[in-house]
């Protein structure tokens, strides 16, 4: 752990180990803390607050710029890292490393571009400013699923804004967030103003980040369930919170889309990250004239896709985070099949030879998929593109609306007032159009309805750690 510029070992001295979900094999210890661990972590970020506050915006954007520095140098041991801990292929560590690092650069640039504003008065004797402050301390807790880019979407705002932060990454990867720890410590982040608390079981941490009178904000992703209760006690001790949650993301192809195209997209986006990602598409509404040509370029295309350790070359699909995961998805699959779904590409666990040791599910595609179906509504998180067909009897917006989330929605078409329609029509707070990457630094990321409150990247992912500050003075 990491409490006040020292590395630490828990309070308890108990550690737990850190496992490799391709092979079993015990890559690392790290402290398992425990509500004491956190609580000291925050009494520092507390303590360092006053002198972080209050350094130039240029200070904090310069330290951001080395740390962005740092991260570059380092990407291809940070990859090789997150491809040993959390299981995803090479190229997509080594992509992830890069969205992290762009993270910091973009917050460096954010850093120097807060401004209060002059407001007018109606009193000729009075004048009006308005100054934006650092909420204070920043309590984050972090998902295993993007080990870096997560916690760098939360640390490069926070510290750009001038806040301190203690943080809690997933019991899965904390030697990712040991590595990023590292170079912010290299940058030049001062002691106490970055506290990392590692802990097997995440309750306690969690009970004590929620409720502890010196925190002032509580910043969470990963499960709508996790992201609800941490909401609710940070709400009710008035913290200011922001809530990154799960996803049910619909992909629609409409009849006049280039079905082949839109295929190729899905399968190319489905499978990043072994289907681990809350803005992975999970239903698939295709036009019924669109459907042989889509399906048989998925088919095509999901068959190509290799399950293996992600350190192998060509593999597409890796390990799963654990064997519950893996459990889960069969559920759904053989659920969907049950019902009457077909899986035209994989539908099976992955547990021959080299895959034995590991968490693996093949690639797989289900046709077939209706309202019926548990896919239909529960997120998956696995490697499984769920196609529903639709037609022109079908009102396909309500039905890609039709869930209780509201993360990241696609869409298909090559007609503009389609593409608007959708975008404006759609319950989501993230819209692909003929796109499967909408995510960069500079913009917005958040969900509607469960999918969570707030955004992180772009201006608004700084706002979430700044307060606004009136002054009236009478002249
Ligand atoms: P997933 O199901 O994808 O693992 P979680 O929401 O369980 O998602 O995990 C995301 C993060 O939330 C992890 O860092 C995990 O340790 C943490 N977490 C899980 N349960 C709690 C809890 N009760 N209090 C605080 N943090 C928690």
């Amino acid at each position: 752990m990491f409490i006040n510029g020292q590395w630490s070992s828990a309070e308890s001295g108990n550690e737990f180990e850190v496992t490799n979900p391709a092979t079993g094999e015990v890559i690392g210890l790290v402290p398992d803390g425990g509500a004491p661990d956190a609580e000291a972590a925050i009494v520092a970020a507390d303590a360092a607050f006053g002198s972080w506050s209050k350094t130039t915006a240029y200070e904090r954007a310069d330290i951001l710029y080395r740390a962005w520095q740092l991260m570059n140098d380092q990407a291809e041991d940070l990859a090789a890292l997150m491809t040993r801990e959390q299981g995803k292929p090479l190229k997509a560590s080594r992509a992830e490393v890069a969205y992290a690092a762009s993270f910091l650069r973009y917050y460096a640039e954010e850093a120097t571009r807060v401004a209060g504003e002059w407001l007018p008065s109606s009193r000729a004797n009075q004048r009006f400013l308005s100054l934006r402050q650092p909420v204070g301390v920043v309590a984050a807790v972090t998902p295993w699923n993007y080990p870096i880019s997560m916690l760098t979407r939360k640390m490069g705002p926070a510290l750009a804004a001038g806040c301190t932060i203690v943080l809690k990454p997933a019991e899965a990867t904390p030697l990712c967030a040991k590595a990023v720890f590292e170079i912010l410590t290299e940058a030049g982040v001062p002691d106490g103003v970055i506290n990392l608390v590692t802990a097997l079981d995440p309750k306690p941490i969690g009970e004590v980040f929620t409720t502890h009178q010196l925190v002032n904000k509580v910043t969470f992703t990963g499960s709508t369930a996790v992201g609800r209760l941490l909401a609710g006690v940070a709400a009710s001790n008035l913290k200011r919170v922001s809530v990154e949650l799960g996803g049910h993301a619909p992909f629609i192809v409409y009849p006049d889309a280039d079905p082949v195209r839109a295929a190729k997209g899905a399968a190319a986006l489905k499978f990043l990250n072994s289907g681990q990602a809350c803005i992975s598409p999970n239903r698939l509404y295709v036009h019924e004239s669109a459907a042989d040509a889509f399906i048989s370029t998925m088919v095509e295309r999901v068959r190509k896709v290799k399950a293996g350790p992600g350190t192998e070359e060509g593999v597409g699909v890796g390990p799963l985070v654990n064997a519950a995961a893996v459990t889960k998805v069969a559920d759904q699959v053989d659920d969907a099949v049950t019902r009457g779904a077909s899986a035209l590409v994989g539908g099976t666990r992955l547990t021959e030879d080299n895959f034995g040791a590991g968490h693996f599910y093949a690639p797989t595609l289900l046709t077939g998929v209706d309202s019926t179906m548990k896919i239909y509504r529960e997120e998956t998180f696995g490697p499984v593109a769920p196609v529903i067909t639709y037609t022109d009897d079908d009102d396909v917006l309500a039905l890609a609306n039709d869930t209780n989330y509201g993360l990241a929605a696609y869409v298909y078409t090559n007609n503009l007032s389609t593409a608007m329609t959708a975008f404006e029509g759609l319950r989501f707070g993230i819209i692909g159009i003929n796109d499967v990457n909408p995510t960069s630094a500079a913009a917005p990321f958040g969900g509607m309805k469960d999918s969570g409150l707030g955004r992180e990247g772009g201006a608004e992912g700084i706002s979430e750690y700044l307060e606004t500050k009136l002054g009236g003075f009478a002249i």
